[in-house]
């Protein structure tokens, strides 16, 4: 089948700023299917609002991923990027999905669990209906290619079960999505304080940013949690040796990884030149990256472009899937 035609979709929330682990679990991967298929990337501002109410600071959150998604190498003239509320097609779907997802399912997703125990002051139904919410993203444009981090593995299944029932129930509209990551297991890049995953609203301290600057990327690398350094050759590393590993293995040399191990396995390993090192490689990836979006960032001409001309073909491709879904259910009346 002609690459072209497969359908690739996928977002990521304005709810601050892009780190290191949107980038590698998601971004970089935007960047390398947009050449090849069919891809549409947005900003998932309604999806904000289940954790985020307070909205002053959503309109530059919102400047800010277009400018980092573009300035990590997202191009608007080969993907159709847009703001999701700019699509209400995406609304619409997700209210007849409503109907065919059960409040148990729902009630047992574990970033649903993990939410409630964040903000149990704030557990409203848009909460819980998330996965919904995502799925109606992902089929909007009947997307058979998701690339997606691997914390969105159980929210990838949930859509497979709601677009089934769909399928089953209506008729075949919409292939089954799977998440993406060219055959290779999907990533988790790892927080620096040895526990969980970076994120754009945890543990701040832990997560690089792409905006970081090379000072702070600096200090944040240095803190991370180390040792004494192994006791006997070949030892098992603990989680948090594991996490400075992997992170090395995304932005430096694999030499400079295996020297590393080396000293590692035979314990002449020096965490403070380990995390010396890592910083340097992380401050070669990161600053260019956060030196284009923050000139992309003051150009908001441009950027209000992007989002227009990027909204009016995703609604084109929307409004053929809501034709072919309410046909499907018998809601053409006329
Ligand atoms: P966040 O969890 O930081 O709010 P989003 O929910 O907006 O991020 O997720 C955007 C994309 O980034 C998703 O595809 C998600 O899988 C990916 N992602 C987020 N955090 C990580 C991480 N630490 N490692 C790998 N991928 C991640």
């Amino acid at each position: 089948m002609d690459k072209k035609k497969q359908i690739v979709m996928s977002g990521i929330r304005p709810t601050g700023f892009l780190h290191l682990g949107n980038y590698f679990g998601a971004v970089r991967n935007y960047v390398r299917l947009q050449q090849e298929y069919s891809c549409f990337f947005m900003v998932a501002d309604l999806h904000s609002l289940t954790t985020h109410p307070d909205t002053s600071s959503l309109k530059g959150h919102v400047y800010r991923v277009l400018s980092e998604n573009i300035a990590c190498g997202l191009d608007p003239e080969q993907a159709v990027l847009y703001c999701q509320s700019h699509v209400p097609e995406t609304a619409e779907l997700y209210l007849y999905l409503n109907m065919l997802a059960y409040v148990g399912e729902l009630e047992k997703t574990v970033t649903f669990k993990e939410k409630v125990r964040l903000h149990p002051d704030n557990v409203n139904a848009g909460l819980l209906t998330y996965p919904v919410l995502q799925t109606a993203d992902i089929i909007l444009h009947r997307a058979a290619l998701v690339p997606v981090g691997k914390d969105q593995e159980q929210h990838l299944e949930m859509a497979r079960n709601f677009v089934n029932r769909f399928n089953h129930r209506y008729g075949e509209i919409f292939p089954e999505p799977q998440a993406f990551n060219f055959g290779e297991e999907l990533i988790k890049v790892p927080s620096l304080d040895g526990t969980g995953k970076m994120s754009k609203s945890e543990n701040q301290y832990a997560t690089l940013y792409l905006a970081d600057s090379d000072e702070l990327i600096k200090k944040k690398i240095m803190r991370a949690k180390t040792d004494a350094g192994p006791a006997a050759p070949f030892a098992e590393k603990p989680d948090y040796i594991v996490n400075l590993f992997q992170l090395m293995q995304l932005v430096s040399e694999p030499s400079t990884l295996s020297q590393f191990e080396t000293a590692y396995n035979d314990c002449t390993i020096r965490y403070g030149d380990m995390k010396s090192q890592l910083a340097a490689d992380m401050i070669k990836f990161i600053a260019p990256i956060r030196e284009k979006a923050l000139l992309l960032q003051q150009d908001s001409a441009y950027l209000q472009k992007v989002m227009e001309a990027g909204a009016q073909k995703a609604r084109e491709s929307a409004r053929e899937t809501l034709r072919l879904v309410k046909e499907a259910m018998g809601l053409n009346y006329y």
